[in-house]
Formats: C-alpha cells, sequence, structure tokens
C-alpha cells in the first residue's frame, strides 16, 4: 500500500528542552521496522528518576523525551512480531509492559548474564525528541518498543491503574530480593516506605518472609501495614542504636537475615549492616548518588566482622518484569496497589505533575497522555 504525505499522523510527547523546562511537541509516528513495535500509551507514572533528568542532573540524559514507567496498547506490530518474550501470541490492541532499556545481549555484562548492567542500556532511553523515532519516552500519546526489546502482553485481568509501575520499582526490588535469595520464614527489614518499600514488602509476604518496614513517616507505615508488613518502626520514635535494638527484639536477638535499603539515604546503608544478622543479606538499592556529599563513616571491619554479603542492585534482568506480572495476578485481590499512585495529570500537564512531585503535594503522580 502506497502512503502520501497527506496520510502521515502525528503523535505528541513531552520534550525535556533545559533544565526544568518541558515542552510538548509533535511528531510524525514512525513507520515501524522489523521486530519493533508501536504502542500507544495507556499510562505512565512520574518516578523519582524522572525528577533528577528533569534538573538535568543525571549523568546522560539531558534533551529527551521524558518517562519510562508504562503501560501501552499495541497499535503497529513489525514485521515478524507474532509473540511476546515470553511465546504469549499478541495483536494489536493488546496491552504491553516493556523495560525501559536495551539489553544488546552481546555486551561483556549481557554476555556475562548480567542483562540488568547491558553497556547498551540507555541507547533508545528517553533519546532527543528530534532523534527519530521520535518516541523514545512515555510521557507521550505512543512509545516505541525497539527491535530486540524485551516486552510482554499485560493478562486480562489486571486493571491498567495497577501495571505502570511493573517496569520499574516492583521488577527492581523482586529481582534483588531474589538475588538476595530470600526464603520463606527470614525476617527481611525494609528501610524507607516508598513505592519500592511497598513493593517489596508485599513481595516478602508472598515469599513467606516475616516482614518489618522502618520508615519516618507514621501514614507511610500505616500503609506498609496494609501491604502485609508484619511489624513497623517508627524511625521518630527508634533511630541509631534504639532502632537497632529493636530489630534485635523483632528478630529474637539475631538481626535481620535480610535487609533491604530502598530509603535512598547514604545512612540507611551504614545503619542496614547494624541491623543484618552475621553472614546475612544487605541489598542496596535505593542508594544512587556517587557524589562526595553522599559519603558517610563506615569502619568496614564490620562487613568483615558480621561478614555481610552486599548486594547492589541497578535495574533488573529483563525477564523479571514477566515475573512481576505474575505476582500482580498473583497478589492484586489481596493487596490495594491503587494506594501507589495519588494523582492524574494529562500530557500537556507534564510540567504541573513534576512541580507537583517535587513539591511533595503528589507522592506518585500518573500521566495519562491519550484523552
Ligand atoms: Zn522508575
Ligand atoms: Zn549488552
Amino acid at each position: 500500500m502506497g502512503k502520501t504525505g497527506a496520510e502521515v499522523v502525528k503523535g505528541r510527547l513531552a520534550a525535556l528542552v533545559g533544565p526544568t523546562q518541558i515542552q510538548i511537541q509533535e511528531y510524525p509516528l514512525p513507520d515501524v521496522e522489523k521486530g519493533a513495535v508501536l504502542t500507544k500509551v495507556l499510562r505512565s507514572n512520574l518516578c523519582g528518576s524522572e525528577l533528577h533528568i528533569w534538573h538535568w542532573t543525571h549523568p546522560l540524559i539531558k534533551n529527551a523525551v521524558l518517562g519510562h514507567e508504562m503501560i501501552a496498547q499495541i497499535e503497529v506490530l513489525g514485521e515478524g512480531v507474532e509473540n511476546d518474550y515470553a511465546g504469549t501470541p499478541v495483536k494489536k490492541g493488546d496491552r504491553v509492559v516493556a523495560p525501559y532499556y536495551l539489553t544488546c545481549q552481546k555486551c561483556g555484562p549481557c554476555s556475562r548474564g548480567d542483562f540488568h548492567m547491558c553497556l547498551n542500556a540507555y541507547r533508545w532511553w528517553s533519546q532527543p525528541p528530534d532523534k527519530y523515532p521520535h518516541f523514545t519516552g512515555t510521557f507521550a500519546t505512543h512509545y516505541y518498543i525497539q527491535p530486540g526489546q524485551y516486552f510482554y502482553r499485560v493478562p486480562d485481568e489486571l486493571p491498567s491503574s495497577i501495571v505502570a509501575g511493573a517496569n520499574c520499582g516492583l521488577s527492581q526490588v523482586l529481582f534483588g530480593l531474589e538475588k538476595a535469595a530470600l526464603t520463606s520464614g527470614e525476617h527481611l527489614v525494609i528501610m524507607g516506605a516508598g513505592g519500592l518499600g511497598l513493593y517489596a514488602t508485599a513481595v516478602g509476604k508472598d515469599k513467606g518472609a516475616i516482614v518489618t518496614v522502618v520508615d519516618a513517616i507514621a501514614s507511610r507505615l500505616t500503609v506498609a501495614k496494609s501491604f502485609g508488613a508484619d511489624h513497623t518502626v517508627d524511625l521518630q520514635a527508634f533511630s541509631g542504636e534504639a532502632l537497632t535494638k529493636k530489630i534485635l527484639e523483632i528478630t529474637g536477638g539475631a538481626g535481620a537475615d535480610v535487609v533491604l535499603e530502598v530509603a535512598g539515604v547514604s545512612a540507611a546503608f551504614t545503619q542496614g549492616i547494624q541491623l543484618v544478622r552475621t553472614c546475612g543479606r544487605l541489598i542496596s538499592i535505593g542508594n544512587v548518588s556517587i557524589d562526595k556529599k553522599f559519603e558517610v563513616p563506615l569502619a568496614p571491619g564490620w562487613i568483615t566482622r558480621k561478614s555481610v554479603n552486599i548486594i547492589g542492585v541497578v535495574r533488573y534482568n529483563p525477564w523479571y518484569l514477566l515475573k512481576s506480572l505474575k505476582f500482580l495476578q498473583r497478589t492484586f485481590r489481596n493487596v490495594d496497589y491503587e494506594q501507589l499512585t495519588d494523582a492524574t495529570f494529562s500530557l500537556d500537564q507534564v510540567q504541573e505533575a513534576l512541580e507537583k512531585s517535587e513539591k511533595r503535594i503528589v507522592t506518585r503522580a500518573v500521566i495519562v497522555p491519550n484523552p
């Protein structure tokens, strides 16, 4: 079928054109190449990392199409795409999710099986808006899934409203907790009751662990309870040595089998070493900054003497997104995941959504780019 200029269909996207400057721009929808998928974005969550990018403090992403947490609907399947990456048949109109980064399968980390550390992860992630195929971020009417980029069909029973966070926070904590081999009956202490901490609470319970959540905000601890936390500890009442004592009390004097740091506070890491038992595992996810100002004093002897296993985790191996969907299917009737998001914005309101998120007027904003 021939195509004339008059038939060019355009989509819209939120372009970051300078520090904290968003512009809604229009581009023709790309021709879909072999192995690729063009999707229509249903919902995209505003993740904390988006705020860094917005301020131009991300080391690699500057002029960019914003957005990475998403659920989308298949619009056009490229030649040869008949199934998702789990072998499930797909067709136009199906809802899908995709990890927001690429795994080239050829670089050093990929060839060692560490797909989450792919050296080419950023190749198609939030690119400059004028760079073809334009739709490389999810604060947009459309999102282009590249050839070789994993994607999965979303089971029909899952509501779109709870799926958009699966390709970021949920998959990451699931990956981290499985790397730490958390098993049934073990004590898991989660430091931080933000989105990651709440997902981790539900994952920990699903794995049969005894879950304790630590945070300084009482209302978050209440939500953590509703996500299944067995114990919550308010940092306002217990900090430093008092917190260590409290965790020892909860864990029968041994300390936590696994500590998950998702607070994004450097001191939470050093405190975590005090909370974990000897030969226990400490997962570091929340602390991502490497500037001097994030350094904290630590006698490495603590790690040696307690024989602590430190597990650092960035992103996740892409098939964990499939595990996340299965996890949601298993648990969404018992856990109210809707609580993770609290405000909805249109594509034209992306700037407002970013401002309100930064001022903490909104905890987790959702962008619904298509009316
Ligand atoms: Zn995210
Ligand atoms: Zn790679």
